[in-house]
């Protein structure tokens, strides 16, 4: 067991997280497949308006890589293919038809698993559209067929405090788990399950599995916080990653040889009834997943972690790889003198505030409480950057325009867990910006 500890000391404390109560929701009328919010990819589109499909028949590809395809969350009639900014394809979005049928492919299972070789795992996974559920822990994007990586990364339980809990997700389902990472280790030499050291698994079966255990607030558990922790040379640069939940799906849908489309889901919201995980599938339309929020367009609704995920809207959908959705007021009301304020009721990592020598957690709050400032050179960011990254320099490199500075500074590091832009006392957006310059490195922009 290799043990992890993390150098950052500061914790977030955000109160409304998700209680472990899960709840079953009815199947949904209309579910989506949201292409536009798939990081790295170019879809293409394979099926178009009025098309019958099943569960599981692909949907769309990626035009770079055209053998990555991303199938059907439910069976049904494409009722609209929703467009975006530059024609990009944003939601398509499938009427449930009952009863539901599914796409079939080869099963692989324990018997058949010793006999199948890496190269027809590969294409297997492919195939069933089960591939895009691995991803690279240097680009965040869908996973390279024709890459071998050195490792695996799988974390039971991401410490965003409003993930689900792997005692959620895995529960019952540890052979299911057990057999993935015999899958995984069919295409990496190696697999490292990580817990974290509060949150310690007790079956036995998880517990002879795990190989890493790590200490410290987010995003020490992150695999790509990881990765960068533990790698020992450059031929470790290359490696993958997938959640717990997705490695379950993943299993799963190889030993029935029928596409899992299950998701548990963690809500964050306003009232009690709004705090707790659901169990519903993939492509499900948000407004479905909470009760009793009538004045919708006063919150922010964010999919995804609460740091990297994407604000949207009730009449969104849930997206293959989102695992939580969690719901803050937008309010920011004008404070009377604020600036001389002590900051005793805002909750951050900066000494800049008083909060930071206050116990206790604080309520979500998305206002910004004015603009944006210049940096101070309070060196915060620098102080909880889990990769020893000094994102005060790398955000001056990138607006100047000084490209080899920032891979200096280490850009392609960045794990992009958004907690250096919820430290920031200037409220610099230097996360997005790192993600922007990111992106533009990958596609050769820079
Ligand atoms: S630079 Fe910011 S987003 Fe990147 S790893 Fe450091 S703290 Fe996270
Ligand atoms: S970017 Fe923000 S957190 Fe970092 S040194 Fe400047 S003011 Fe401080």
């Amino acid at each position: 067991m290799i043990i992890v500890e993390s150098k950052n000391r500061c914790k977030i404390r955000i109160a409304g997280r998700p209680s472990e109560r899960l709840d079953t929701l009815p199947v949904p009328g209309r579910v989506a497949a949201t292409p536009a919010r798939i990081p790295g990819i170019r879809p293409r589109l394979l099926k178009g308006k009025g098309d019958n499909v099943r569960i599981g028949t692909p949907l769309f590809c990626d035009k770079s890589r055209p053998e990555i395809r991303f199938v059907s969350p439910g069976c049904g009639e494409i009722t609209d293919i929703v467009y975006g900014p530059r024609r990009i394809i944003e939601q398509i979005v499938i009427g449930i038809k009952s009863p539901e049928t599914h796409e079939r492919f080869k099963v692989v299972d324990d018997k058949t698993l010793g006999a199948i070789s890496r190269k027809d795992l590969v294409a297997s996974l492919l195939d069933s559209g089960l591939w895009p559920f691995l991803h690279d822990v240097t680009t965040r994007a869908i996973a390279s067929p024709a890459d071998k990586p050195s490792s695996v990364w799988v974390s039971l339980d991401p410490d965003d405090p409003f993930q689900p809990l792997s005692r959620v997700v895995v529960s019952g389902k540890e052979d299911v788990f057990a057999f993935g990472v015999k899958v995984l280790k069919l295409l990496a030499p190696k697999v490292n399950v990580c817990e974290r050291d509060d949150m310690q698994v007790s079956d036995p079966i998880l517990s002879s599995l795990v190989t890493h255990r790590v200490s410290g607030p987010y995003p020490a558990g992150d695999p790509s916080v990881l990765h960068y922790r533990t790698k020992k040379g450059a031929d470790e640069n290359r490696a993958w990653y997938i959640s717990a939940q997705d490695l379950v799906c993943l299993a799963e849908s190889l030993m029935s040889g029928q596409y899992c489309i299950d998701r548990v889901a963690a809500v964050s919201g306003p009232g009690d009834e709004n705090q707790r995980h659901v169990l519903t599938r993939a492509g499900t339309p948000l407004a479905s997943l909470v009760t009793g929020i009538d004045a919708v367009d006063d919150f922010y609704w964010i999919c995804g972690g609460l740091f990297t995920g994407t604000p949207l809207g009730p009449d969104d959908f849930l997206g293959r790889f989102d695992a939580s959705l969690t719901i803050i007021p937008k309010t920011d009301p004008p404070r009377l003198f604020g600036f001389l304020r002590p900051g005793a009721d805002r909750p951050g990592c900066s000494r800049a505030y008083l909060s930071a020598f206050l116990p206790g957690f604080f309520p979500p709050d998305a206002g910004m409480h004015g603009e944006e400032r210049a940096c101070i050179n309070c060196g915060t960011c620098a102080s909880i950057c889990p990769v020893d990254i000094l994102p005060q320099f790398l955000y001056k490199s990138i607006l100047t325009e000084e490209f080899e500075d920032a891979l200096a500074h280490g850009l392609l590091d960045c794990a992009q867990c958004g907690f250096c832009s919820y430290s920031c006392p200037s409220k610099i957006e230097l996360a997005e910006t790192f993600g922007k310059a990111r992106q533009d490195y990958f596609s050769g922009k820079i």
